[in-house]
């Protein structure tokens, strides 16, 4: 009970830090039951977890609100905001800068599954962080007392009980994340691969913010002839630029909103918060980012589409560096992707290797096409989609390539977008020597019959992910890294991972994988399965510990993939 609570937390007052260790375990503090599930050894150590446990009958969240799994990622989303703000008002640092004691991750503009407020039959459930006060190593039992006992039920108290919320704020946001739910899951049988509406604001306040561009920013315009509209679940109806299946280029002159554009269709595989100015721009959930990322290391992947015959006959079936090259990493990135499952394909100029994605005529004159590894991008974009059903969404401001195998050619005018599709198209008849395309131009190229479909399954041997000497389970640092053994997995160039809570969950999910693999299964069906059981048992299931599972939010299996193809001690099964 909170007198326990209390008495405890009076008699280690001043006493060493590690005496807080016994404060482990369930209290009732009336209003709501509070689980102390880990305590830090010392103040430095990472905060401890703590979870605050409301009753649905006490929290009183509406039935209708939390009818659906998808409806209780929303409403704990929500709840999640809530309670952080109630930190900042009730718990802020006292020197008033940067995060206070008590944490709960800060979720940003996208809208995600958490682990961060678990919405049960039965309970209603926060799982957060709080760092145990201290004086040098003494523990400060009676500011402990104050904290845990009276500001964790205060912020408990404003955040998940449904009499204290804005009940219209969260129905709006509820109702905005079935909306843009639904309207993803609409895209397909419009023909459509995203949708970016009316009045978006696109670009982004800085180049290290993820917030709206607020003074003098274009709002989004369709052009008239790729306009569609939607009539979403709430009656809302939403109009804007559909991007059909296929391939779209976009071009444009140089600051003409181009990249600016791509990068808010890449974001679109995420829901986003009102006020985000991307609420309406809805991406196929299998888009993906691919550049190049020269360095990266890779393990046993099929580059053959697009690069055969090196130098010192390396086999590029099987194609394997500890450092590539920008041309074959970026095929590499495309080639996982699609083994991921990827049926979207975004590429910047701006972040792509030259070579890797066109050749031009004098360059094809001067170098035969037996001294030239690389058949460009330019000539399997086409083969890519007609044989595995991939579309991309391109841009390419410098080359004029591509005209030739675009769908749609969309023209970017200080932001505004036009369709310039038939004036490309007479520009490509026109000119046919401008063009890259040029059949069985590269080695690769000469092969006849389907080029993607000969890659062989790649098997991860049942050690893969369990190096020796590996101790300790994998650890996120930060959101673009995890230490894994005595290796570090580089995740920077995952542009679709947004949030360092998806890393954590990344890094759980690497040993759940490492115990999984056989010798038998494949990445690809190891990773279904896991996310199988996540759709089963929730995210909490991908952490090691009960209780509270620390603070996850869920990664699309891409970047799970992506995660795996870059660990640098990666074994694959020799092929039979
Ligand atoms: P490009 O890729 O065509 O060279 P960018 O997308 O990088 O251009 O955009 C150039 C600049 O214009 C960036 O600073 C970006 O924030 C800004 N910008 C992009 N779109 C808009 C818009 N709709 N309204 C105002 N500024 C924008
Ligand atoms: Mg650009």
């Amino acid at each position: 009970t909170r007198e326990t609570l209390e008495r405890t937390l009076a008699q280690l007052d001043g006493r060493g830090y590690a005496s807080y260790k016994q404060l482990h375990g369930s209290y009732d503090l009336g209003s709501c039951q509070l689980a102390i599930d880990h305590v830090q050894v010392d103040p430095y150590a990472p905060p401890s977890k703590v979870r605050a446990i409301v009753d649905r009958a006490t929290s009183d969240l509406p039935k209708e609100l939390i009818d659906t799994p998808a409806h209780r990622v929303a409403v704990a989303d929500f709840l999640t905001r809530r309670f952080r703000d109630a930190i900042d008002r009730l718990a802020p640092r006292p020197s008033g800068g940067g995060g206070g004691p008590i944490s709960i991750g800060a979720p940003g503009q996208q809208v995600l599954a958490r682990t961060s407020v678990l919405i049960a039959d039965d309970r209603v459930e926060a799982r957060f962080q709080v760092e145990l006060p201290a004086a040098g190593r003494r523990a400060l039992g009676r500011n402990a007392a104050r904290l845990l006992t009276e500001t964790v039920p205060a912020i408990v108290e404003a955040s998940l009980r449904h009499a204290n919320l804005d009940a219209e704020a969260l129905r709006r946001h509820v109702e905005l994340y079935l909306d843009q739910e639904a309207l993803r899951s609409a895209l397909p049988e419009r023909g459509l691969v995203a949708f970016v509406g009316d009045g978006a604001v696109l670009p982004r306040r800085s180049g290290d913010s993820d917030l709206p561009l607020t003074d003098g920013a274009t709002v989004f315009e369709s052009p008239p002839s790729l306009r569609v509209s939607f009539d979403l679940p709430s009656g809302r109806s939403v109009t804007g630029m559909g991007v059909p299946a296929g391939i779209t280029l976009i071009v444009g002159g140089g600051y003409h909103g181009k990249s600016t554009l791509l990068r808010a269709i890449e974001r679109g595989v995420y829901p986003h918060l009102a006020g985000d100015g991307r609420e309406w721009v809805v991406t196929s959930p299998e888009a993906v980012t691919i550049r190049a990322e020269d360095g990266r290391a890779v393990t046993g992947v099929d580059i053959s589409p697009f690069i055969t015959n090196l130098p010192a006959g390396t086999d590029t079936t099987r194609f394997t560096s500890t450092n590539a090259s920008g041309s074959t990493s970026q095929a590499a990135n495309l080639v996982e992707a699609v083994e991921a499952g990827a049926a979207l394909l975004l590429i910047d100029e701006d972040t792509s290797a030259t070579n890797f994605m066109i050749r031009d005529q004098r360059m094809r004159h001067l170098i035969p096409a037996d001294r030239e590894p690389i058949t460009p991008f330019v000539d399997r974009i086409r083969p890519l989609h007609n044989e595995r059903g991939v579309s991309t969404i391109l841009v390419a401001g410098g080359s004029g390539a591509f005209f030739d195998v675009a769908d749609q050619v969309i023209a970017l005018d200080a932001y505004v977008p036009r369709d310039v599709t038939a004036a490309a198209r007479e520009i490509a008849a026109s000119d046919p020597a401008g063009s890259g395309v040029e059949a069985g131009s590269g080695p690769a190229a000469a092969r006849s019959g389907p080029v993607f479909d000969s890659s062989l399954p790649r098997i991860p041997t049942a050690e893969a992910l369990r190096p020796r000497g590996k101790g300790k389970p994998a650890k996120a640092r930060g959101r673009t890294a995890i230490q894994y053994g005595h290796e570090t997995i580089e995740l920077s160039a995952l542009a679709q991972l947004v949030d360092p809570a998806q890393t954590t969950a990344i890094a759980h999910i690497l040993d759940r994988l490492a115990s999984r693999l056989d010798g038998r299964l494949t990445l690809a069906e190891a990773v279904t399965e896991l996310y199988r059981q996540i759709a089963d048992d929730g995210l909490d299931a991908v952490s090691p510990h009960t209780g509270h599972p620390g603070i996850l939010a869920l990664p699309r299996r891409h970047e799970v993939h992506a995660a795996v193809n870059r660990y640098r001690e990666l074994a694959l099964r020799p092929p039979r």
